[in-house]
């Protein structure tokens, strides 16, 4: 089976991915891990991400169309595999579509974690880690014995930038509006199975398998 997860920051896409990989026998492949696998290995794409990631700007489609191009078409991936976090833009998916075509495959399903705006400000506004030793926490889920300070080392907790409500209000903005066209483009093909990710784990994990068929 070849997957697509797409899901908002917070939506617990990643989570899914990697348990659903797991289930199927499939590969996980999250473009984040292959940008870092590949900078971090000095390979010629891995150096050329890098000048952008530097900068703090996205990595062009180019570089991520050659990278993901060079992964689906490792030995492990030809037994199916699962995307996680990509493709992000309508121009990334078509070039996706020629990737698959030129490897004589095409995406079976795409799978849509949906959890309603409000729930994800509460999920990463609550996140907290300590600035000491990184340990991370969450005020709602995990959280420390003694108010806000780290159950280990007493250092009190920080929450990042991007985690404050206005600023995760405005990324999945930004994510809404960069993906819209991306689910239009697999709309046609009517291969997108929308699932609402505001449950358990197990539960989210249940109504996946269910909207796949399984
Ligand atoms: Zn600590």
């Amino acid at each position: 089976m070849r997957l697509l997860m797409a899901g908002s920051p917070g939506s617990g896409k990643g989570t899914h991915s990697r348990r659903l990989a797991n289930d199927l026998g499939i590969s996980h492949i999250a473009t984040g891990d292959l940008l870092r696998e590949q900078v971090a290995a000095g390979t010629p794409l891995g150096r050329e991400a890098k000048v952008y990631m530097d900068r703090g700007d996205y990595v062009p489609d180019k570089v991520m169309v050659d990278m993901i191009k060079h992964r689906l078409s490792e030995p492990d991936a030809e037994k199916g595999f699962i995307l996680d976090g990509y493709p992000r833009t309508q121009t990334q998916a078509t070039e996706l579509d020629k990737v698959l075509a030129d490897l004589g495959q095409q995406i079976d399903a795409v799978i849509i974690l949906e959890v309603p705006v409000d729930e994800i400000v509460e999920r990463l506004s609550a996140r907290r880690t300590c600035p000491s030793c990184q340990r991370a926490y969450h005020m709602r889920d995990e959280p420390p014995a003694d108010d806000e300070r780290c159950d280990d080392d007493s250092t009190p907790l920080e929450r990042r930038t991007d985690d404050e409500p206005d600023t995760v209000r405005h990324r999945l903005k930004v994510y809404a509006d960069r993906t819209a066209g991306v689910i239009e483009h697999y709309d046609v093909d009517s291969i997108v199975r929308r699932v609402s990710g505001e449950a358990s784990v197990d539960e989210v994990a249940k109504r996946i398998h269910e909207a796949l068929g399984f």
